[in-house]
């Protein structure tokens, strides 16, 4: 018999490989943080003796979700400005409370209760662009979490920076305090053409590449965007990002919710990776991103939730299952974004839209040990004839009951176990209080 750390066992097994097979009364061995084998659970359990369980009747295991672009911090601006546009949201009420409260210790506090809540509804990794990354990805490491974490880039004065310049020099910091970490891939993020200029794009990517550092933007948001984008250059943002060299593999671009058709080829043709936040996209109107088009030209897709503020959650699980519907409505076709595409999307693309791919996203021999498991004993999810479609169409984040991330439990039977959770909550209590004070004093 090996040995090995942890055995995690289900009804029903989701590798999430390309062929999206799944094992019946299978398992996943754990040791060292890393998969050493998936299979049949009686095969595994002849084979190895574990030193902990994990899972069992009634339960499905598979890969933890990527939420492949958000703003952890914004957790605390969630429900402060709805039903209102892109626009006026950001001007009128994001940035003037940013400007107010943002520091360390807010972004480190608020960054616990995102990650608190994505682990809670089987998130094991997010694609992150905001200011002070590194309490972002102090947060993050401290609870056990996996994350990229980028650092903001704008033009114009912040909280955290003066010039875009400025901004650039945090960026480095991250990326040399933060390169080679085993849970923080530090990233560099251009926030987008209308708040950044084309010369602060090229800066950021000869930055990435110095350090192999990922890229993360927001493009082609909203209409208003291509419209300034093209008063302003005489291109779309799309065709500028390409005539000035910026777009490769190594960009991941949010949203995409207004490429032409030849803009998506431009995307295709430069390997870009797009996150699509159908959510985020749906609340502020900001329109329907063409992703059948997309994936049949061949563009990488992930799903994303953007910040809790314009969602309002952090689930992938609800991104899934909205996805697949609205794709189906607009397209008039109930064939498109079936149950394995979107599953595929909130794992193992995912993963590969962040440059993951050989690390986490599916459960394979040799990948980190990032995994959740699934209580199948709820009323919504019995009978069950197909275990993708219930996960695409039926689950929710309260069915997540453990989660495992780099071999290490995290959370379990619906408890985070590196971290007080009532201190997060009560923190989050603390912070708001201060924030609904100062609206009333002005
Ligand atoms: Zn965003």
């Amino acid at each position: 018999m090996i040995e090995i750390d942890l055995l995690v066992s289900g009804d029903y097994v989701l590798p999430m490989d390309t062929e999206c097979s799944v094992i019946k009364d299978g398992a996943v061995a754990v040791r060292d943080g890393k998969i050493v084998a998936v299979g049949c659970r009686k095969d595994l359990i002849d084979m190895y003796s574990a030193k902990k369980e994990l899972g069992g009747l009634y339960r499905a295991v598979l890969p933890g979700f990527v939420n492949a672009h958000t703003h952890l911090p914004m957790a605390y601006f969630r429900g402060m400005a709805d039903d209102i546009p892109l626009k006026l949201w950001l001007e009128g009420h994001i940035w003037p409370t940013e400007n107010a409260w943002l520091d360390d210790d807010f972004c480190y506090d608020a960054s616990l209760l995102a990650c608190l809540e994505m682990l809670k509804a089987g998130v094991t990794v997010y694609n992150n662009m905001y200011f002070f990354g590194d309490a972002i990805a102090r947060a993050t490491k401290r609870i056990g979490m996996r994350g990229v974490v980028g650092a903001g880039i704008v033009d114009f004065p912040t909280k955290t920076a003066s010039s875009s310049v400025e901004c650039l020099s945090n960026a480095e910091d991250l990326l040399k305090t933060w390169t080679g970490d085993d849970l923080i891939v530090p990233s560099v993020a251009p926030h987008s053409l209308y708040t950044c200029a084309p010369e602060s794009f090229s800066s950021a990517r000869k930055l990435a590449e110095r350090y192999g550092a990922p890229l993360h933007i927001h493009l082609s948001e909203t209409r208003w965007e291509v419209e300034e984008i093209r008063r302003r250059y005489g291109k779309t943002p799309i065709e500028l990002l390409d005539s000035i060299g910026f777009l490769s593999e190594r960009v991941l671009a949010a949203h995409c919710v207004w490429p032409l058709e030849s803009e998506i080829e431009i995307l295709a043709k430069c390997n870009v990776a797009v996150a699509h936040c159908i959510e985020s996209n749906m609340k502020l109107a900001s329109g329907i991103a063409p992703v059948i088009d997309m994936l049949k030209a061949g563009v990488r897709v992930a799903l994303g939730t953007d910040g809790a503020a314009s969602n309002n959650d952090m689930s992938i699980l609800s991104e899934m299952s909205t996805a697949a519907k609205v794709h189906k409505a607009v397209s008039d076709d109930p064939t498109a974004m079936d149950s394995r595409t979107v599953l595929s999307m909130a794992t193992r693309w995912g993963a590969e839209t962040l440059g993951l791919g050989s690390v986490t996203g599916s459960l394979e021999d040799g990948k980190s040990a990032d995994l959740i498991v699934i209580d199948l004993t709820k009323p919504h999810l019995i009978p069950l004839y197909n275990i993708y479609s219930h996960l695409a169409y039926s689950a929710c984040a309260s069915d997540v009951e453990s989660v495992v991330i780099n071999g290490r439990l995290v959370v379990k039977d619906r408890v985070l176990i590196t971290y007080d959770e009532d201190k997060i909550l009560e923190k989050a209590r603390i912070w708001g209080d201060k924030i609904k004070m100062s609206t009333l004093d002005s």
